[in-house]
């Protein structure tokens, strides 16, 4: 993998770039859609590839090591071929899965014990089992096990967890060089800052990791409750220490209005369950607010859900029959509105991109500031 700045905003952080995998180049800054559990929840891979042209997906280590399990998904040709998706695959270590759904884990200096929400049985996960399960799946960026931590943290605790962290990063670097060096595929690997919301101690965690001269890193720890100001405020503190030339990766952001916010502090890749979990529950991202479809308004509206929008959903069905298949609990609502909000924010991504090429990013992120103060 290697990144390749194109434009850079002279006014702000924000860069233009591509990241060219053994799966295809990626366009950055980039949001990446969720496919927990190898899928995109209602979407088919067709569409992701060809209506959206998602060029990068992220899956959970956590779901897939529990269900089907790696070494299945690695006898049947890994990840890429298991799901039929030839693109980009990133998958994240587990952890801040392990951190938010399982019960009784025991964090110590070797790893994480956890029970599996499926079944309850005990699993261990390791740095350096992390990177293999990983390596089982054939994602083209993996990321290490990390401490995620509740907010608000003690400085104490986070410190202790920042520690860990890095240690751990050192500890799947190390087992992650030997491996690659015995395998075809050689994903790149992506340290994550940890550090709470304490702006010391991510610049600490930083400076730490980018000993690792890893190809891309990865800010994590934000999107657990503290307010929107703070998770900026962290990225920008963290992001000013680490490499200009590398890939940088904020983990579970944002709402659409937030996008420009990261990229204008200098993210290049980000991911969110945001788009497609509204969606599901009939939450419908506009250029003019929210549509909550379920509202009596939309009984009879034959508007599309978004008239500047351009996605088979909004060329295709009213307001009214979205209305109706989401009343009536229909497996299509899903899919169609799932659609249309991933559209709306790969369409958002692909705006942001264009700003960069032609220096109009501080303009474009003006107005974006003054809609939302509007609403
Ligand atoms: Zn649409």
């Amino acid at each position: 993998m290697h990144f390749e700045l194109q434009a850079e905003c002279p006014h702000t952080g924000a860069r233009a770039g591509l990241i060219h995998t053994a799966h295809g180049v990626i366009e950055t800054p980039v949001f990446m859609p969720v496919g927990t559990q190898a899928t995109v929840k209602g979407v088919t891979q067709r569409d992701l590839a060809g209506e959206l042209d998602a060029k990068i997906i992220l899956a959970n280590t956590y779901h897939l090591f529990l269900r089907p399990g790696h070494e299945l998904i690695r006898e049947l040709g890994g990840l890429h071929k298991f799901m039929s998706w030839p693109r980009a695959i990133l998958t994240d270590s587990g952890g801040f899965q392990v951190f938010s759904l399982s019960d009784l884990r025991k964090v110590t200096d070797q790893g994480v014990l956890f029970r599996s929400h499926l079944d309850g049985d005990a699993h261990l996960f390791t740095p350096e089992s992390t990177v293999d399960v990983q390596l089982a799946l054939g994602s083209d960026i993996i990321m290490p096990l990390d401490e995620c931590i509740a907010y608000p943290a003690s400085r104490e605790a986070a410190y202790q967890a920042m520690r860990r962290t890095v240690n751990w990063a050192h500890a799947a670097y190390g087992h992650y060089r030997r491996r690659v060096e015995e395998s075809a595929s050689q994903p790149a690997l992506f340290p994550i800052v940890q550090g709470s919301m304490f702006a010391d101690l991510r610049r600490a965690c930083a400076a730490e990791l980018t000993d690792l001269d890893a190809p891309g890193y990865a800010v994590g720890g934000l999107s657990v409750g503290e307010p929107r100001s703070l998770s900026l405020e962290m990225t920008e503190v963290t992001l000013g220490i680490l490499p200009r030339d590398r890939p940088r990766y904020v983990m579970g952001v944002g709402m659409p209005e937030e996008l420009p916010e990261y990229v204008a502090r200098g993210v290049d890749m980000m991911d969110c369950v945001l788009p497609s979990r509204n969606a599901r529950n009939g939450y419908l991202f506009t250029s003019s607010g929210r549509v909550v479809i379920k509202q009596a308004r939309y009984r009879d509206d034959v508007a599309p859900i978004d008239p500047n929008c351009q996605c088979y959903t909004c060329r295709t069905y009213s307001r009214a029959y979205l209305r109706h298949l989401y009343q009536a609990g229909e497996i299509l609502f899903a899919t169609l509105a799932t659609l249309h909000n991933l559209n709306y924010y790969l369409d958002i991504m692909r705006q942001i991109r264009q700003a960069i090429e032609l220096g109009t990013f501080p303009a474009y992120l003006d107005g974006i500031r003054n809609r939302a103060a509007v609403e």
